[in-house]
């Protein structure tokens, strides 16, 4: 009998996962169910070039349709039930498929707001293709763009907004954007760049209710008493893992279904990839649910080696991007519980690095315009070395330079 592989969830992870399976020789069927009408395709750009129109819909896909062709491909249709028993999944339209391997990369969906008014027209949220189509539909030339929530998707979306003329309010409840993923020196470049562009950025404002009339949204009332007008809100207030069919089937799951470093979830047939999961981080030494493309590609790769009888780990230093006006950020590592920040390159000139140290080792950095800094500092973070500030600070030494001294 042939070895079936049944993939939960059409997205950026299972493409990858399809994709590796075939590169590494897999011998057996793959089936890909997932409940979006269109196959895997690249997230990113949809608050970034697809909202600004500049990118067709052609262009997200992940792999051509011809590279699924000796794969079963169901989209539109949701998974609703696993029986880890009887090694079977039942779609929303009832039709049950019998796996040997099961891989879930049902990835995450939006938090959503609940206050007076959400019913309103007018308000969306941003995860898939359908979203992007609604919103640009709804924004008309001169737009007042109302956006709850300063994280990496409210001021990407704040920004195509601006360069598309429209006028952009961001309502933001902590007092510096991007606070929980960047320290205070990379907050106040992006404060201050999206204020230059005309944002009306509102830090410490909370949403109390949207205001409507005819059934459509015309302004966000905040816990300051103002009301911000609006023609349009955009909310990305942040995502929750899709955990709950693998929670329903009984596997271990904590905000995230919990894989080992193999994406082995507590069933070893059942793997899990993706923002769906949380794994165990050799570098830092803890346990991690990632939101990132990054992520995703590479837990998928390690699942596919696996199934197709590898024997591989997954650890590695997170990465991540997020790209505002002419300004790129890549963040490499993780900050959380940093104690030192070391500035490297002025904010002035546009092009700098925040590098931070935890107990004096090098754990993370956020570079903006600084591709080369984002891409040899990887490997030195790697090993959470020492590594004394002013060598950090100094612009005239690369990473690669500074690697060659740990060595
Ligand atoms: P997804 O790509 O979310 O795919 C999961 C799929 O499974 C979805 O289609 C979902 O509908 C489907 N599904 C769920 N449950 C079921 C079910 N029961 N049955 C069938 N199908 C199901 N990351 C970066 O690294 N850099 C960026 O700049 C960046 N920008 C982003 C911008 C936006 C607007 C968004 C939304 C995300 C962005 N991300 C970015 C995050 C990145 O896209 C995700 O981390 C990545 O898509 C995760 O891949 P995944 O395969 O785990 O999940």
């Amino acid at each position: 009998m042939t070895h079936q592989t049944v993939i939960v969830g059409a997205g950026h992870g299972a493409g990858q996962v399809v994709a590796s399976l075939k590169q590494k020789g897999y011998s057996g069927h793959i089936t890909l169910i997932g409940d979006e009408p269109h196959l895997p395709y690249q997230r990113p750009p949809l608050s970034k070039k697809f909202l600004a129109g500049e990118l067709p819909a052609e262009r997200l896909l992940f792999k051509p349709p011809a590279f699924y062709e000796d794969v079963t491909v169901h989209l539109g249709q949701r998974v609703e039930r696993i029986d880890r028993d009887a090694k079977t999944v039942t779609t929303g339209n009832g039709e049950t498929i019998a796996w040997d391997t099961l891989v879930l990369a049902t990835g995450s969906r939006v938090r959503k707001l609940s206050c007076d008014g959400v019913e309103l027209d007018g308000i969306h949220y941003l995860r898939d293709i359908a979203d992007v189509d609604a919103i640009r539909g709804d924004m008309p030339d001169g737009a007042r763009v109302a956006i709850v929530g300063a994280g990496y998707i409210g001021l990407e979306v704040a920004a195509v907004a601006r360069s598309l003329g429209h006028s952009v309010t961001v309502l933001e409840m902590a007092d510096r954007v991007m606070s929980r993923v960047v320290s205070p020196d990379i907050s106040a470049f992006f404060d201050r760049l999206h204020r230059d562009r005309g944002v009306d950025l509102r830090l410490m404002t909370g949403l109390v209710a949207f205001r409507g009339d005819g059934g459509r949204v015309t302004g966000i009332e905040t816990n300051s008493g103002e009301i911000a007008d609006a023609d349009v809100v955009v909310v990305g207030i942040g995502i929750q893992p899709n955990d709950e069919l693998a929670a329903d089937a009984g596997l271990d799951v904590d905000d995230g279904i919990l894989v080992d470093d193999h994406c082995r979830s507590s069933d070893p047939a059942v793997f899990a990839i993706g923002d769906c999961t949380r794994h165990p981080n050799g570098v830092y030494g803890t346990n991690l649910r990632l939101e990132s493309v990054q992520n995703a590609l590479e837990q998928a790769k390690t699942a596919a080696d696996n199934i197709a009888g590898g024997d591989t780990s997954y650890s590695q230093v997170p990465w991540f991007w997020s790209d505002q006006y002419e300004f790129k950020l890549q963040i490499a590592g993780l900050s959380t519980g940093y104690d030192d920040v070391v500035l490297r390159g002025s904010p002035d000139e546009g092009s700098f690095s925040c590098v931070y140290l935890r107990d004096g080792r090098f754990i993370a950095i956020d570079c903006i315009n600084a591709p080369k800094d984002f891409m040899q500092s990887k490997a030195v973070i790697a090993g959470t070395p020492r590594i004394a500030k002013e060598t950090l600070a100094d612009t005239n030494l690369s990473f690669k330079e500074i690697q060659a001294t740990l060595d």
